[in-house]
């Protein structure tokens, strides 16, 4: 049984055309008895409120599949976007966000973002917290086009 892609059934929170899996959160995963298995997650931010229905999700997930799920959270290492996969990334930037930046770190909201939609960097930040504090609104110059930047973490 592959427990990764039992988890990848689960969407995010916020951003349903990604799965938990690809953004990173799932650490590990194994089988620990015949009906028994361990999740080590690590959430991302804490701000979000959405990532405390996670651990509920995967629970309910695998007793569905009559499997008891234990979920742990580790908090260190710390999550960063950099563990999003580069799949993830451009399923993103298909659902009209900017994916985060590799390694940007905390300074990110300074760097020009690359519109999602004709990949223009000529753009420019609205507001630093979009529909959610995980994301901040841009707006692009060329082809006007609003867009949201998944923030770097
Ligand atoms: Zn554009």
């Amino acid at each position: 049984m592959n427990l990764l892609e039992i988890l990848a059934q689960i969407p995010d929170p916020e951003i349903p055309v990604i799965n938990i899996v690809e953004l990173g959160i799932v650490r590990e995963a194994r089988m620990t008895g015949e009906d028994e298995a361990e999740i080590i997650i690590t959430p991302t931010y804490s701000a979000c409120p959405a990532m405390y229905n996670i651990e509920e999700d995967i629970i309910k997930l695998f007793s569905g599949m009559g499997i008891t799920a234990h979920v742990v959270t580790r908090i260190s290492p710390v999550w960063t976007t950099d563990w999003i996969t580069d799949e993830a990334r451009e399923k993103l930037r298909e659902y009209g966000i900017a994916p985060p930046q590799k390694g940007a770190g905390q300074d990110h909201l300074d760097v020009p973002k690359e519109c999602p939609r004709c990949r223009s960097e000529n753009t420019r930040m609205i507001s630093r917290f979009g529909s959610t504090l995980c994301k901040a609104s841009y707006q692009c110059n060329d082809c006007l086009e609003p867009f949201d930047y998944f923030k770097c973490h």
